[in-house]
This record gives C-alpha cells, structure tokens and sequence, in this order.
C-alpha cells in the first residue's frame, strides 16, 4: 500500500500510532526486545517460515523500528521503507543488494565520500564491481557511461558540497528502458523538499543522522522502494549484514520527524537571508546553491524540488590562512562534519588531508549548514568576522 497521498502532519504526528493497549499515551512506547515468544510449537514453525511477516528477533522485525518504516515510507511515497544503524549501512545494503562480481555502477562525482570510498577504494574493487564516476548534470554523459553490465546508477541529486543536479526523470526513464536500477541519496532534500520516486527512481536512501533525526544525537540511515526490492534487501544484506536501528534510535527519529517540517521551513527560509547577505560580500566569489537564479540548474531544480534546505557552500577570494581565522573566530557557526541539526555548522575544504577526500575542491571553500539560530545572529556572526578574509 502507497501511502502518499496522506498529509504530511497526519503522516509524521498519526500515521501507525493506534493506541493497542487503551493507554492514550501520545507518543509510542519503545519496543526494547531483542526476542519475540511463542505459545506453541506450530506457531514457533510457522514464523520460522518467513521472517519478514512475523515477529521473531530484533534483527529482523521490531514494532518500534517498524513504525519508523512506515512513516518513512509514507513521506516518500514509496510502498516500503527499511531503517538502518547509520546512512552508510542503508547505502551500502542498497547497492549490494543490485550488484555481484563483473557488474559495472555508474555513479555522479562527488558523492558523500563514504559512499565514494565504498564504491572507488575499499570494498567494491575487492569484489570485482567497476565503477564510472560522471558530470551527472549530464544525463548524456550518464548514457554514454552505461555498459552492458551496468546495473545500477547512483545519484545524489543534489550532491552535499556543490548541489549539482541530475535530471531525474530523464535519467530514470532511459535507466528503467535498460533495466538498470536507480539508487539516489535524498538525503539532502529530504521527502518534504523532493520526492525522487515520483520521478521515476527505484531505491531513495537516506542518512537519517541528519535532518530527519535533526538534533545531532543519533546515527541512522534508510532506504525507501518498492515491496519487491525491499523485500529482496531485507532477506539478503538486512539480515545477514545486519547493520539495524535499535529501537531507541529509531523512536528518537520519529521524535525528529514531529518536527521535521518546522524545522526545514525554517532552515530553508533562514539560508536565504544568509546567502541574500553574503552576495553582498566582495570577498565571496561564487555561492554554490540549487535555489539561487544564477545557478545553472536553477529551471531543473525548481521541476524536481520544492526548496532548498539549509546546506551552502562559498568559494571565497582569500587566502587559506585568512579563511583559517575567520573559521576559528566564528561563534554560533561551529567546526564539525555532518550537518541537518539543530546547531549551524561550517566545513573549510582546507581540512580535506584524508587521500581522495573531494580531492578536486580548492582549498577556498567553507560549506555552511545552517540550524535552528534566527537569521539575525547567523548572519551576524560572520558580519563580525568577515574582515578576516
Ligand atoms: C552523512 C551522509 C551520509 C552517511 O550517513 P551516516 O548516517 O553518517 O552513515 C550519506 N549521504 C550524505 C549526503 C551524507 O551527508
């Protein structure tokens, strides 16, 4: 059952929470059980026969992580969703579960680097999988890269440090002709700003550490499609690799997802400010954001997203010590990686020392994810200290 048509608030706030034991209690209990029992040995038999329908172990099944799928699924508009201990498992599980040794992936630069290391450097070579990484603003360069024993294409639309775009719908269709599989990383957008599966993709995968949590104090990753392919990766990698949610986790995700909306309406109306500032800015030479008018793919992001969240990224015309002591001297703009929480973070590319780390990058730009602070003193942290550069 597609649960797309249902509202948003219905979905994040409702949606799966029936109340079984007449407690009335708002939110849903956590299930913390590694094991499920049995009355009798015929049932015991039965559940055996398909992990998928019954509850048996935690590794499998658990009503909590559960109600987590559901609502996931229902935001994406996909039959199904699984939930994963971090975005790297649910991306990992995604892609093993399309691909075996002599099979070719096509996949956008840049993506997350985990996922660049994956495919390019520590165990995909290992298996025999060849990979061609392409300009996915392309989607002829996408084409020309397709071999015959390509299996799937992987996208991240947009990327999470120059926001480049694919053409979803055109990438997907020529993929679906072929019977290539398409997997994207929505992490960025989440459901509420882009909907990949209404454009034709297959698998939509998640970091939920990062807006869908949105506090910065859990690791999580999903993977939304159809029930077969779900199906499929919950029998293979799911069980067998084992990378799950405990219930904790995913219950503090649907905490996250109550607030999901307020939460990016507020980043993305907050970036805006903040970008409206620093085009004002001589020393900031170019913004790298889908939602600004100059931007190239300004026409295919406004088809494909209904906003921009709260990531961005400046190339600035300094030098690497001046952006240095502009970086150390900022207050409510913090140093970390990841992104989407509460609190507004920056990464200067000039810390990228790991070999292969978007090695493409100069060493001028600093990505900015902006959180829950007001505009007013964002913007006036970097007023303070933009002579720095
Ligand atoms: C952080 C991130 C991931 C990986 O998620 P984890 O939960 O850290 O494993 C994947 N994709 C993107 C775009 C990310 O930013």
């Amino acid at each position: 059952m597609t649960e797309d048509n249902l509202n948003i608030s219905y979905i994040t706030n409702i949606l799966g929470e029936n109340d079984a034991e007449g407690i009335h209690s708002v939110t849903p209990p956590i299930y913390q059980t590694s094991n499920y029992y049995f009355r009798n040995v015929e049932q015991f038999r039965e559940a055996i026969s398909s992990e998928k329908d019954n509850w048996i172990y935690s590794r499998g099944n658990n009503p909590t992580t559960n109600l987590l799928c559901r609502k996931l699924a229902a935001l994406e508009g996909a039959e199904e969703a699984l939930v994963f201990g971090s975005g790297m498992a649910a991306i990992s599980s995604a892609i093993l579960s399309n691909i075996k040794t002599g099979d070719h992936i096509v996949c956008v630069q840049n993506p997350y680097s985990w996922t660049n290391t994956l495919l390019n450097t520590n165990i995909l070579p290992r298996f025999g999988v060849q990979v061609t990484m392409v300009d996915g603003c392309s989607t002829q360069a996408i084409i020309d890269a397709v071999r015959p024993e390509t299996t799937v294409i992987y996208l991240e639309s947009p990327n999470s440090w120059t926001f480049e775009l694919q053409d979803l719908k055109a990438v997907s269709e020529f993929a679906r002709a072929k019977g290539i599989i398409t997997i994207l990383d929505n992490s960025l957008s989440t459901p509420l700003f882009q909907q990949p599966i209404k454009h034709g993709i297959d698998l939509v995968v998640h970091t939920a550490s990062k807006y869908l949590g949105g506090h910065s104090d859990v690791v999580a990753g999903a993977c939304c499609g159809s029930k077969e392919m779900i199906g499929k990766i919950f029998a293979n990698e799911f069980l067998t690799l084992g990378g799950i949610l405990s219930p904790f986790n995913a219950w503090l995700i649907l905490r996250g997802l109550r607030t999901l909306p307020v939460r990016m309406e507020h980043v993305s109306r907050v970036t805006h400010e903040i970008i409206s500032f620093l085009q004002t800015q001589p020393k900031v030479k170019k913004i790298f954001y889908p939602m600004l008018r100059n931007n190239e793919q300004f026409s295919l992001a406004q088809s494909q997203m209904s906003k921009g969240s709260g990531l961005f990224t400046i190339d600035l015309d300094s030098t690497t010590d001046a952006i240095e002591d502009f970086c150390n001297s900022l207050t409510y703009w913090r140093m970390a990686v990841s992104w989407g929480g509460f609190e507004s973070l920056i990464i200067p590319s000039c810390t990228f020392v790991r070999p292969g780390l978007y090695s493409s990058f100069p060493p001028t730009l600093i990505r900015f994810s902006t959180g829950l602070e007001d505009a007013e003193t964002l913007i006036l942290d970097i007023e303070k200290n933009i002579h720095r550069l």
